[in-house]
């Protein structure tokens, strides 16, 4: 059973919607098995998002990124970095289907609600960043 980290971003917990974010999820079969609330500092923003450092919108996704808190969680499930990004939708919400979270309720490309691990490799590396073993069971 595979398992991805997700990240609900300031955009969402500023409009209250961790809740319905977090139905969508449940919806679709993934299981939260662990979450935390964060606020992170612009160098631990930097750090998560260090593979976009030469992209042009890397300083504007840092700031806003660490502008609020953020719930940092692991979804569990089959499959589940390919269904969560199926969730997700397309980064840009412009671009994503009906039904998914991006769609509802992203805001804009850059504040586009939550991020979702690519694959298994970043997502290990990604939920070791933010949780320890013993947070993990
Ligand atoms: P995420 O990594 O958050 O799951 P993604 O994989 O769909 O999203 P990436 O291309 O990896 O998208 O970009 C990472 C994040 O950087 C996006 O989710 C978005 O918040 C921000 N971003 C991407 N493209 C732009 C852009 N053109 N302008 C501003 N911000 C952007
Ligand atoms: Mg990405």
């Amino acid at each position: 059973i595979e398992r991805t980290l997700s990240i609900i971003k300031p955009d969402a917990t500023n409009r209250n919607l961790t809740g319905k974010i977090n139905a969508k999820f449940e919806d679709a079969g993934l299981r939260i098995v662990a979450q935390k609330r964060i606020h992170l500092s612009l160098a631990q923003a930097g750090k998560f998002y260090e593979v976009h450092k030469d992209r042009p919108f890397y300083g504007e996704l840092c700031e806003f990124m660490a502008s609020a808190p953020v719930v940092v969680q692991v979804l569990e499930g089959e499959g589940a970095i390919a269904k969560n990004r199926d969730v997700m939708g397309a980064t840009n919400p412009a671009n994503a289907a009906e039904g998914t979270i991006r769609k509802e309720f992203a805001l804009s490309v850059g504040e586009n609600s939550v991020h979702g691990s690519d694959a298994p490799e970043t997502a290990a590396q990604e939920i070791a960043y933010f949780f320890s073993g013993l947070e993990l069971v």
